[in-house]
Order: C-alpha cells, then structure tokens, then sequence
C-alpha cells in the first residue's frame, strides 16, 4: 500500500490534470489503486488543506462525490483570448491615464467570463459548397465580444 503523502500527491495530481470537470471520487480511487476508504480519507485530507473542492453528486442512485481542483496551474490557453493581445489601443493603456485596464469595459467582460464555456463558433460545412451553419446565443455576448 503507498503511503499516504505519496497517495496525497498523486490524488492532488490527478484531480488537478481533470481541469474544470473534476473527477468522482471512485474513478479516482480506481485509478490510484487505493481502497476507497484509504480514497476517502486522502480526500477529506486534500479537502481540509484546501487543495480540492469536494461536491455532492448522484450517480446510478448512490451519493458520491466529485472532487475538483481549487487552484490550476496557468497556461497560455488561459490567457489567448485576452482583449489586450489584440487591442489596437495596447500601447496607450495604462493604469495611471483615463485609458487604462482598471475601467476596460473589454477586460472586465472578459474577466467576468473565465472559467465559462466558450462561445458557439460557426461550424464549418461537410460539403464545401453548403451555407456555413451558425448558432445564436441567447445572450448577446458574441456580438460584445466583436465589438471594439
Ligand atoms: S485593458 Fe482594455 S484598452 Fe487596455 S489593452 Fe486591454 S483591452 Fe485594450
């Protein structure tokens, strides 16, 4: 049986590589090779450090939970859909002018969206010479998002 540090460690490093979908504490367990009363208590232990975030959840009629990472390690896709990158106004902007991040409308709406799914894109036909097919938000969000 791995030591519970050990055990800890790779929990914490699988739950973090699950990403926003996090995983059921089973399939965790399953994975790790643990039993799932070692599962739980490594979980708990993960949850009281902070590390993870645990939630309720229903599955073929049982109660189990799902754990989610609390922290993910940054990457370049978090950031490439930042307004700034691509902002005409980049080499003006700054904190201490009336053109600055601190009252960017773009910014704000951008940082207000992490972690949501993103928004529908227009699908690319099977055949080449059929109307590209384009769904609609119920949200004006894409055509914000277009703005300048
Ligand atoms: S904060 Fe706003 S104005 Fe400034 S660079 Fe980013 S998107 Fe452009």
């Amino acid at each position: 049986m791995p030591k519970r540090n050990d055990l800890e460690q790779k929990a914490l490093h699988y739950v973090v590589g699950t990403g926003y979908q996090g995983v059921l504490q089973s399939d965790l367990w399953r994975e790790l090779g643990a039993s799932s009363r070692e599962g739980s208590r490594v979980s708990i232990k993960l949850e009281e450090k902070g590390l993870v975030r645990r939630e309720k959840e229903l599955q073929e009629g049982r109660w189990t939970y799902r754990l989610y990472p609390k922290r993910l390690p940054a990457s370049i896709e978090t950031i490439v859909d930042c307004p700034c990158l691509l902002c005409p106004d980049n080499a003006r902007c700054d904190p201490t002018t009336a053109l600055s991040p601190k009252s960017c409308p773009k910014l704000t709406d951008w940082i207000l969206n992490l972690g949501k799914p993103p928004a529908p894109t227009i699908a690319a036909p099977e055949d080449p010479s059929a109307p590209a097919e384009l769904s609609i938000p119920e949200d004006d969000s894409v055509a914000e998002s277009l703005d300048t």
